[in-house]
């Protein structure tokens, strides 16, 4: 489910009303007194596959929107957050366990041009597990467990939360190492916190 945000006029540094003027091919609202200039809103998002035995971690929501239905557990990455530190603390924030990322399996981008939802992106994770017990977070997760493809069929489950899960299970059972991208440690990238995944 995509965020939204309020459209702002005055500017978010100096209060000085927003101009609204063509730059870099589109209208865009600047602040002529600091020169900010408002490039867009966005949210990232971030979902952790878990396998066990053939099956995939799912969870059902606790709150709306989409209460009662089933996905991969993920959710929002914070501002200063790697989003593999993302993942790794939405599911065990969600659930309870421990966990590491293996590879990035997919990656969903929803522009929406509906005015004040912001540009959706939403990077799903292949996780592999490290310790800690299935408890599921009663504020958030009405219930969660390991289920197969199969299994699933009857659930009310988001469709791309059961696509990805679908392949990771068949790639891994065809026995590929960690299909899709995975984090390269050796390039140097400017940020003290920048990763980068490639392939492997
Ligand atoms: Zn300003």
């Amino acid at each position: 489910m995509p965020q939204t945000y309020t459209e702002f006029n005055f500017c978010p540094i100096c209060g000085v009303r927003l101009e609204i003027m063509p730059i870099e091919g589109k209208m865009r609202k600047k602040c002529l007194c600091c020169n900010y200039i408002h490039w867009g809103e966005y949210s990232l998002g971030v979902g952790g596959v878990l396998l066990q035995a053939g099956k995939g971690l799912i969870v059902q929501r606790a709150i709306n929107p989409g209460r009662g239905r089933w996905t991969i557990p993920g959710g929002y990455v914070e501002q200063n957050e790697k989003i593999a530190d993302a993942v790794v603390r939405e599911v065990k924030e969600e659930t309870g366990l421990l966990t590491e990322p293996v590879s990035i399996l997919a990656v969903k981008d929803r522009p929406e041009d509906l005015p004040g939802v912001k540009h959706d992106i939403y990077i799903v994770f292949l996780l592999r597990y490290v310790g800690g017990k299935l408890i599921p977070d009663p504020g958030e997760v009405l219930q969660a467990g390991f289920y197969s493809p199969e299994e699933c069929a009857g659930f009310n489950i988001a469709p791309l939360s059961l696509h990805v899960m679908s392949k990771a299970i068949e790639y891994m059972k065809e026995g590929s190492i960690n299909p899709g991208f995975v984090w390269k440690e050796d390039i140097q990238i400017v940020g003290a916190l920048s990763e980068l995944f490639t392939l492997p």
